[in-house]
């Protein structure tokens, strides 16, 4: 079993008092209460998830799997919310596979993109949270995806050579009749953005 990883200088714990009684560890140990294993306390360091992360193995991840878990639970808050590891994590599911602890990281990962974006604490200039707010919002105004807004805000991000690429493609799939010219929305749309407002915090997000 491998030690818990050494941290950086530039790594400080968050002095920031809860805001709602809660330590970011219990925030985090409630936000995984649905799936099965806690990352928070079972984790034992042993470095599988990391090794077995495609990502991670790719040095695209700033924290590994691992590191991210031995931030959390040495409550380093601002340095977890910052980190891009869970926006590129690409849900493969190898690390929640591989962990003999049986730890759904995965899951770990999709709540802290959630957690981030509740909070509005992410790091600027990942395609991941912008990308996140405008599926939500399309999906409140029609009930439905409807891919050419999507792709746009991956174009504005990525540059010309992707727009030009994205338009090619959109355009066939136009002439084929695979994408329609307009967002189509569903029936009884105010019944759902009910329900969709019940289970997401959106705040100001419409
Ligand atoms: S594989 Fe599981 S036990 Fe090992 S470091 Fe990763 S989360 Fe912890
Ligand atoms: S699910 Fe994400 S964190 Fe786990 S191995 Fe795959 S890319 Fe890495």
């Amino acid at each position: 079993m491998n030690a818990a990883p050494p941290l950086e200088k530039d790594v400080v714990p968050d002095p920031t008092p809860p805001e709602n009684g809660l330590s970011f560890v219990e925030e985090i140990h409630n936000l995984l209460h649905a799936s099965v294993g806690n990352p928070i306390s079972s984790c034992i360091q042993c470095g599988t998830c990391a090794a077995t992360c495609p990502v991670a193995s790719g040095g695209f991840m700033e924290h590994t799997p691992r590191r991210i878990i031995a931030l959390i639970r040495a409550g380093f808050k601002e340095q977890v919310l910052k980190a891009n590891t869970f926006w590129y994590c690409a849900s493969c599911y190898q690390c929640t596979v591989r962990c003999p602890r049986g730890i759904d990281i995965a899951e770990l990962m999709y709540g802290l993109k959630r957690y981030t974006v509740w909070k509005t604490q992410y790091q600027k200039g990942l395609i991941g949270p912008v990308f996140s707010e405008t599926f939500v919002k399309m999906i409140l105004r029609t009930g439905r995806s409807y891919e050419p807004i999507l792709a746009t805000t991956y174009i504005f991000t990525f540059g010309l050579p992707e727009m030009i690429q994205e338009a090619q493609n959109g355009t066939a799939l136009m002439l084929k009749g695979r994408l329609p010219l307009l967002p189509p929305r569903i029936k009884r749309l105010e019944n759902f953005k009910r329900m969709i407002r019940r289970i997401i915090p959106l705040g100001d997000s419409e």
